[in-house]
């Protein structure tokens, strides 16, 4: 078969040609949903409580059924993190102050064992996050009337994340925002 492409290139694309097709709407986020069953609700706690899970690098988003839906029906919105709670100084290093940056980032899961909050150099809180919005890189701070600052988090189990818009449900290379910036940004 002739190769249009090949033959005509010396001549320039006319207005027709050079007008764009543009797929990027047709980019789908995948959705795939698996139910299990357990029969122990221990085992539910046990599981739940090990949140942040993720499949491969991609974030997997659990929640409870209670069978009052259809299962395409479901909404997947939120996860639980661990969010480390970096530059804080001294005398800030203690639970309060973590439980008020988890209040600022989502609903706060308090440990039964307050110890699990404290990290050394940092703080860390369990926060469920919605995992539609961006994750938040950090937060200004201010320490008293004369001096403010910015204090930023680290997520354990971070699974991929798109590291233009911040989202979780896509990588680099499937961002709405990139694809439509045509590599400016
Ligand atoms: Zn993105």
């Amino acid at each position: 078969m002739e190769d249009l492409g090949q033959s005509w290139k010396k001549l320039s694309l006319s207005e027709e040609e050079d007008r764009k097709v543009d797929l990027t709407s047709n980019k789908k986020e995948g959705k795939c949903v698996l139910v299990a069953k357990f029969s122990m609700n221990l085992d539910v706690e046990k599981v739940l409580m090990g949140e942040t899970w993720s499949f491969d690098r991609h974030l997997v988003v659990l929640g409870q059924y209670d069978r009052s839906i259809e299962v395409n029906e479901l909404k997947f919105r939120s996860t639980f993190f661990w969010v480390q709670i970096h530059g804080l100084p001294y005398s800030h290093l203690n639970v309060e102050t973590a439980l008020k940056f988890g209040d600022s980032l989502g609903v706060v899961s308090k440990p039964k064992d307050i110890s699990e909050m404290k990290g050394g150099t940092f703080m860390r809180v369990r926060v469920e996050v919605d995992v539609m919005k961006p994750l938040c890189r950090g937060r200004h701070v201010t320490w008293d009337e004369a001096s403010e600052g910015w204090i930023y988090f680290k997520y354990e189990r971070l699974p991929n994340i798109c590291y233009w818009c911040g989202h979780l449900s896509h990588n680099d290379k499937d961002c709405i925002i990139w694809l439509q910036s045509k590599g400016s940004m």
